[in-house]
């Protein structure tokens, strides 16, 4: 594998589908050192795009473990308002946001937990009031993930270190299409199969999802007036753009009080460092009212006691089991990769585009209308060959929607 080829490749179609960059954009990166490489790359071609300026903003996971181990309770409360007012004056300014994660999945393992709860909310606290330039598509943005050797130990902790990197970025070259002759065509055929299932789950106004499979059977109710969403978005100034590089999913919004029955989960979730494996939910009225796990069932337990929202569902997503990211075959212990590999359930926090006129509702007004709320998304895959999926409509009719893990519609 040529990796700076790939590199190239890839910097292409995150400047390209990713971000869409005009003349006249500019371009917001944050990054690590482990990102540099594929950095220099997306820099040349966002300044052939016409972009005019280019912010970094560099992270280090290092660093920010030190703030959790080391930093004085002080520390894990400061958030200075001019960092926010900085970044609204770059949204202000056009900078387009690409974050490139190359991330640490064992990185606060060592860390008491009440610490990063603690700055979690007051970073995102500090944060709020610049929260609408990305939730609601003001700006474009992309996430897309970076190969470090921190995570390349964590998805194949049996390989010696060069080579679990090297493949690594294979895998995630292959999830991305980079892999394909023509990575940004690939992509936009790609988004038109997306956007013709989603328009078809937009016009069917299924009432209920039923997920069908060994050890799952279980009745999930769309909340009226939902919107499924999938693939590419619009922005404000109207350009199309993919937040997501990979997606795979179509995903809605289930109600928070009318999901019924049992699900088995298929695959391991990883949670802040630590795996759940094996594990079962039964749900009664929308809430959590069983559950079990082979492997983490504390873990699971105290996620599920975060708060009332925590055992309740916020997203319900579909993915075909024959997609790049699942025919790698592997855990990426990143819920980028992961939850784009397989159908998906999210515990928690619902996204206000998959409810209409969320956005101009009292979050009290959206909980009654079924929107989940909580601290906590957490994606967990339920979905696999065996699972079938059937939407059904008010009047009792049904369409089987996935089946062997492909598309049925
Ligand atoms: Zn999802
Ligand atoms: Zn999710």
């Amino acid at each position: 594998m040529d990796l700076d080829k790939n590199l190239e490749k890839y910097a292409d179609l995150l400047v390209s589908v990713g971000l869409n960059l005009k003349s006249g954009d500019n371009l917001a990166i944050r990054m690590t050192e482990d990102c540099l490489p594929l950095v220099r790359h997306i820099a040349k071609k966002a300044y052939q795009r016409g972009v005019k300026d280019i912010r970094l903003e560099f992270g280090d996971d290092s660093i920010t473990l030190d703030r959790f181990l080391y930093g004085s309770d002080d520390a894990i409360g400061y958030y200075p308002d001019y960092v926010v007012d900085y970044m609204e004056k770059l949204f202000q300014d056009h900078h387009h946001v690409l974050s490139l994660v190359a991330p640490d999945p064992d990185l606060l393992k060592p860390v008491d937990p009440a610490r990063i709860a603690r700055w979690q909310k007051v970073a995102g606290m500090a944060a709020k009031r610049i929260q609408h330039y990305t939730m609601e598509n003001e700006v474009k943005w992309c996430v897309a993930g970076v190969a470090c050797p921190a995570w390349a130990k964590a998805a194949f902790p049996q390989l010696p270190a060069e080579e679990a990197l090297a493949k690594l970025w294979e895998n995630i070259f292959m999830a991305t299409r980079v892999d394909q002759e023509d990575p940004v065509k690939a992509w936009w055929e790609h988004d038109a199969a997306l956007k013709r299932r989603q328009d078809f789950l937009n016009n069917a106004r299924f009432e209920k999802l039923h997920y069908h499979g060994p050890g799952t059977n279980l009745e999930v109710y769309l909340v009226p007036n939902h919107i499924w969403v999938g693939g590419s978005g619009f922005s404000k100034d109207g350009d199309v753009f993919m937040a997501n590089i990979p997606t795979e999913e179509i995903f809605c919004m289930p109600h928070a009080d009318k999901v019924n029955g049992t699900l088995r989960a298929r695959m391991p979730l990883s949670v802040r460092g630590q795996i759940v494996d094996k594990f079962h939910f039964t749900f009664k009225d929308g809430q959590v009212v069983d559950f079990g796990a082979e492997v983490g069932q504390q873990i699971l337990a105290d996620l599920l006691e975060m708060d009332e929202g925590a055992k309740r569902l916020g997203e319900a997503a579909l993915v075909a089991h024959n997609s790049p990211i699942s025919n790698t075959g592997i855990l990426f212990k990143n819920t980028l990769f992961d939850e784009n590999a397989s159908c998906h359930f999210a515990l928690g926090a619902a996204y206000s585009e998959n409810l209409e006129g969320s956005t101009e509702r009292s979050n009290e007004e959206n909980r009654k209308l079924g929107m989940n709320d909580s601290m906590i998304h957490v994606d967990f895959m339920v979905g696999g060959p065996d699972v079938t999926v059937t939407g059904i409509k008010s009047d009792g009719s049904d369409i089987v929607l996935l089946k062997d893990g492909e598309w049925q519609v």
